[in-house]
């Protein structure tokens, strides 16, 4: 009798034990879902950020947005937005922005009206107080540039035209305009705002899509455009970054957005080959997703989801 109640009892929890190993997979696999998905958007978003970034106290992010520029500069308590992306980048960039806990733009810097830097700043005007906006004194008939002007006028803003040499306070540090120094020019490129941003003993060099011909004018103007890292000016095209402004700049470190595999053939090997030459550390967008530039006001640190 006993024996026999024992086998059975043996017998009973088998099932349970399999519904109980059921149970705790199902579990489990829920859980485990739940921690890869983020508070602030789609895991997507969250990958586009290099680690722990919100914990930079100064930073500049060269935001991925494919073949298009747009580079937010976290300083201590203030923020500034140059470009933002092409047309359909508005969420991407703002989504962006607000992971950081940012919900006000002290700058937004437009440097060109071509699309692959201003599509998404209606976005961008639409979303956070802006307390400046500045962009080049340049028409440019199409609907991404009316967007943003609309964007403009809604928001009861006014635009700052660039006047070189004029300077802005930024978290603790300062940024000058450099260019355009013409007010006509036969490329859109070449009216591109270049803006030095210096914090402490760390500069940065940004350049829009600035040709050759706006870099022979800071040189001709002898402005010190010395800056520890630069931001290639055109996607890296052949028709900037000259061996002479290279030769100014002297930046230790180079960061160049553009796309894989882009219809331009961006960056240009002629290019990378300057900025090899030079000794310069070449980043890359398309190669290293959003690159965070960390200055403790003495030197600066590359960080990025994909390598360092
Ligand atoms: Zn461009």
């Amino acid at each position: 009798m006993n024996r026999k109640r024992q086998a059975r009892r043996r017998q009973t929890p088998q099932w349970l034990v399999i519904f109980i190993v059921f149970i705790v997979f199902a579990v489990l696999k829920i859980s485990g879902g739940d921690t890869f998905e983020s508070p602030g958007g789609s895991p997507d978003q969250v990958n586009n950020i290099p680690a722990a970034t919100a914990e930079y106290d100064w930073a500049v992010y060269f935001i991925d947005v494919g073949q298009a520029d747009s580079i937010l500069i976290k300083a201590k308590d203030q923020a500034m937005l140059i470009d933002a992306g092409n047309n359909d980048d508005g969420e991407l960039v703002t989504g962006f922005i607000k992971d950081l806990g940012i919900d006000t733009l002290e700058y937004i810097v437009a440097t060109h009206p071509h699309e692959d830097h201003i599509g998404g700043m209606d976005t961008v005007i639409n979303t956070f107080e802006i307390k400046k906006i500045i962009m080049p004194k340049v028409e440019h008939s199409t609907k991404t540039y009316e967007d943003m002007l609309e964007a403009v006028l809604n928001n009861g803003l006014k635009i700052t035209s660039p006047v070189p040499g004029t300077r802005f306070d930024i978290g603790e540090g300062e940024f000058t305009i450099l260019a355009p120094n013409r007010s006509r020019y036969d490329d859109i490129n070449d009216y591109s705002v270049v803006i030095k941003l210096q914090y402490k003993n760390t500069a940065f060099l940004f350049t829009g899509d600035a040709g050759i011909e706006s870099e022979t004018e800071m040189l001709d103007k002898g402005y010190d455009l010395k800056a520890d890292l630069l931001k290639v000016g055109h996607h890296g095209s052949r028709y900037s970054t000259s061996e002479e402004f290279l030769n100014a700049v002297q930046p230790e470190t180079a960061v160049i957005s553009v796309a894989k595999d882009n219809m331009y053939g961006h960056p240009s090997p002629e290019t990378i080959d300057r900025l090899r030459q030079a000794g310069v550390r070449v980043y890359r967008t398309d190669e290293a997703g959003t690159i965070a530039a960390v200055s403790d006001g003495e030197k600066i640190e590359i960080h990025s989801r994909k390598g360092d």
